[in-house]
Parts: C-alpha cells; sequence; structure tokens
C-alpha cells in the first residue's frame, strides 16, 4: 500500500466507490480507498436500491435523473448492467397530499425528468390487484425502478481498480492525521502505519461524525434505524413498479425473486442507534404494522407469509439532506449524512465530489453543489423540500 497519495477516501460503500470511479474517471488515478471490512458491507448492504426522482428538493431531482442516465447505460460504462430493473416509480397519495404531489411533479418536469400523473386505471393496468380507493392522485415515472447496491459498487469498484485506483479491505482508519494548524494531511490505520494524503475524503457513512471529531469538525450525522420487512405473497410478484404509498406511509418493492419488500415512509418520530449496536430484525410491532398495511394494499395475496426482517441505519443530517463539500479543516472533504437517498444519487456523487476537487465546479445539470454545504446548519439555512409531505417527515 502505497504511504502517500493525492487522493484518500475513507469507506468503500457505494459513494466511496462512486467517488473513486469518478476520479479516475477524470484522470485522477493517484486514489486510496480504505474500508475497515469489505466492500458495500456497510449501510450499502441494506439498502433497497429504489430509485426515484420524486424529490422535493430540485438538486437532489436532477442528481437522481443523472443516476438513472448512468444505471440504465451501466453496461456501456463499467460493462456491468448494475442490476438495475427499470420497472418503473409510482407514488399514490391521499387527499392531504395532492397538493405537494402536484408541485414535485411541476417542479421535476420543469427540470426535464420524465413524470407524469396517472389515474386510478392506468395504475390498475400497471400493478393488478392493488386497493386504490383511498388514494387521491398519483404519479408515474416510467424511467425509474430498482437497483442493486451491492452490484453497483461492486461495479463502481472493479472499474475504478481497472483504472488505477488502489483498493484496500480490512483497513480501519484510527484516526486523522492533523498538522500545528489544524490542517489534516492524512490516516492513521489501525495495523500503525500512516497513509498521506493532499485530500482526505471522509464518505463512511454513520461512522464518519466520530473520526471527523477527531479533527476538530463537528458532523450532526446520526444513525436513524430502519425497519425492512419481507413477504411471498404465495405466488411469485410479477414484475411491478416500486410504490411510495404515501396514503399508508409504506414503500413496497419487489425482490428479484418474486417477493415482497417493505419499509417504512413515516419518519416524523425516528429512532437512532448505534450503528455498531443494533438488532438486525425488526419489531414485532413494525412487522404487524407493515403486514396490515401490505394486506390493505394486496387484499387478494393467495397465501401470505412473512419470509424475513432486517434492519438498516440511514445517516441523517438535521435536513435529511447529505453533506458533500470541503470541511471547515483544510485537507478534509466531507461525503456523508446521505439519509436514505444514497443509492440513486450515488453516481451523481462521484460526479460531484470529482467535479468540486479537480475542477472547483460541477458540471452535473441543474444540481446547486452549495446546497450540500456543510456551513447551512450552522447558518440556519437548512435544505428542506420545496413541497412537504403531510405526515411523512422530511425524507422526501
Ligand atoms: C435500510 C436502508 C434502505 C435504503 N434504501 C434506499 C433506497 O431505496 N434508495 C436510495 O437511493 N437509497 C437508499 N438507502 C440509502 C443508501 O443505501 C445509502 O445512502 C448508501 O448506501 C450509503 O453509502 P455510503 O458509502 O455513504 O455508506 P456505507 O455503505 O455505510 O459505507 C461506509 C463504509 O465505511 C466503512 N467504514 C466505517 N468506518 C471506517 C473506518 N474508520 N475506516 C475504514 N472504513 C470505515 C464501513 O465499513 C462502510 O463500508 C437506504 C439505506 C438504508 C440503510
Amino acid at each position: 500500500m502505497p504511504d502517500t497519495t493525492t487522493f484518500l477516501i475513507v469507506g468503500g460503500g457505494l459513494e466511496g466507490l462512486s467517488i473513486a470511479y469518478s476520479l479516475a474517471d477524470h484522470g485522477e488515478t493517484d486514489v486510496v480507498v480504505l474500508e475497515r471490512d469489505t466492500l458495500c458491507s456497510g449501510m450499502t448492504a441494506k439498502s433497497s436500491g429504489v430509485v426515484r426522482c420524486h424529490y422535493g428538493t430540485p438538486s437532489l431531482a436532477a442528481m437522481s435523473w443523472y443516476g438513472i442516465d448512468v444505471f440504465t447505460h451501466a453496461t456501456e460504462i463499467f460493462g456491468d448492467d448494475m442490476s438495475f430493473r427499470q420497472c418503473g416509480y409510482l407514488v399514490g397519495v391521499g387527499d392531504d397530499n395532492v397538493k405537494p404531489l402536484e408541485a414535485t411533479v411541476a417542479m421535476m418536469q420543469g427540470l426535464g425528468i420524465t413524470t407524469d400523473f396517472v389515474d386510478h386505471d392506468t395504475v390498475a393496468e400497471l400493478w393488478p390487484g392493488l386497493h386504490l380507493d383511498d388514494f387521491a392522485r398519483f404519479a408515474y415515472e416510467p424511467l425509474g425502478g430498482r437497483g442493486e447496491a451491492y452490484m453497483t459498487g461492486m461495479a463502481f469498484a472493479a472499474t475504478a481498480r481497472k483504472m488505477g485506483v488502489t483498493i484496500r479491505q480490512g483497513t480501519t482508519v484510527t484516526e486523522l492525521l492533523t498538522d500545528s494548524g489544524g490542517s489534516v494531511y492524512g490516516v492513521q490505520v489501525a495495523d500503525g502505519s500512516q497513509i498521506h494524503a493532499e485530500h482526505v475524503i471522509l464518505a463512511n457513512g454513520p461512522w464518519a461524525p466520530t473520526l471527523a471529531a477527531g479533527a476538530g469538525v463537528e458532523l450532526d450525522v446520526k444513525a436513524q434505524r430502519a425497519q425492512l420487512v419481507l413477504v411471498d405473497q404465495g405466488v411469485p410478484t410479477p414484475e411491478v413498479p416500486v410504490l411510495s404509498d404515501l396514503a399508508a406511509l409504506q414503500y413496497i418493492c419487489r425482490e428479484p425473486n418474486g417477493e415482497l419488500l417493505m419499509g417504512n415512509s413515516d419518519h416524523q418520530t425516528p429512532e437512532f442507534v448505534d450503528p455498531d449496536r443494533y438488532v438486525n430484525r425488526a419489531d414485532d410491532d413494525a412487522i404487524e404494522k407493515n403486514v396490515v398495511k401490505l394486506a390493505h394494499r394486496l387484499p387478494d395475496m393467495p397465501d401470505p407469509r412473512i419470509t424475513g426482517s432486517y434492519v438498516g441505519a440511514y445517516d441523517v443530517t438535521p435536513d435529511y439532506n447529505p453533506i458533500i463539500g470541503p470541511s471547515p479543516v483544510d485537507g478534509l472533504f466531507l461525503a456523508t449524512g446521505f439519509s436514505g437517498h444514497g443509492f440513486k444519487i450515488s453516481p451523481a456523487v462521484g460526479k460531484l465530489v470529482a467535479d468540486l476537487l479537480v475542477d472547483g465546479t460541477t458540471t452535473l445539470p441543474n444540481v446547486d453543489a452549495d446546497d450540500f454545504r456543510y456551513s447551512r446548519f450552522a447558518e440556519g439555512d437548512l435544505l428542506f423540500s420545496l413541497h412537504p409531505y403531510e405526515g411523512a417527515g422530511e425524507m422526501r
């Protein structure tokens, strides 16, 4: 392993690997990625992989749109299809949320994103058997769908390696090295070695605050518990769109084996955990809530049974938007706090970070890099959705 490098990335999850690939794509191959465990074993391993542009924050919507373009051209770019399935993305709301839905769709269309309203009959064709009476309005993104975070991260990694990036697994960064002026100049590794770097990029998800604190940077990133439940309907579910059910505040997507994966879309009362110590099984009451909502939405499941559950943790910031940009300390760049958006925007995150580090500005269309600046919290200028949904919290 080199003992000096230009770019050192802490964390071999989706974001760190996307950044590594994008730096190489910018011609910067003096890049080292350090992962304490195995690649994509952190929260990337827990991702539901939902791909939608339906966001009330224009920069996020635009980053997702860029992501869709990369996912759909993955074979050409990476020689690997990343397992993206363009099954479509459907969002349905009750009477209370028609206005935010309409305003969000208008905003997205203004950005050139392919989305439109669909009526109940169209939804009944897209997903036969769904109970639709309590929905007032739907929007549909035919180009959205479902990806596989592990496969995506590994495609970034394989391509970055081919381009000359060094990736080390089983390599824990224990400390950021700072000089007498407080600038970060490298990292201390658990085996006693040090690597000096011009730029250290912190992309280690909910574990970022501890390392940042050692360099005097306070990061308000918490690990918010997310409980997921899997159900087999009794027959494999055919290919259907991902459904954001904002009437029942649940999302449902079809697993590659035809089971259904359900997650919670009500983030009004978040529960925070230690990302290294939590029970990897949903609570009984969360399982019951999910199953009751599913039975309401799919009343004719032939022979349903719960096949599993697991728990992950979103790395959330106070406004549920990521922190991407330079830290207040020289030499340290931040890419954390992805707040449940990190899969779909991962291609754009890599490009944004590489653009900012190499060129000082981004060419990502309709993305204002300033939106994600670290200082917005101290300034009290938080990045909230322009059209928040009643009951859903800030994650949309
Ligand atoms: C349950 C769940 C569902 C989600 N669903 C979706 C979705 O449907 N759509 C979507 O767009 N996004 C979704 N997300 C968000 C998305 O998956 C994440 O934002 C993304 O995977 C985060 O990637 P990351 O690289 O920032 O973090 P991680 O994947 O957590 O990677 C960080 C890495 O850093 C390593 N690390 C930590 N500390 C150190 C250290 N000291 N030294 C070296 N390495 C270290 C860890 O081992 C880890 O591998 C979901 C997230 C969760 C938790």
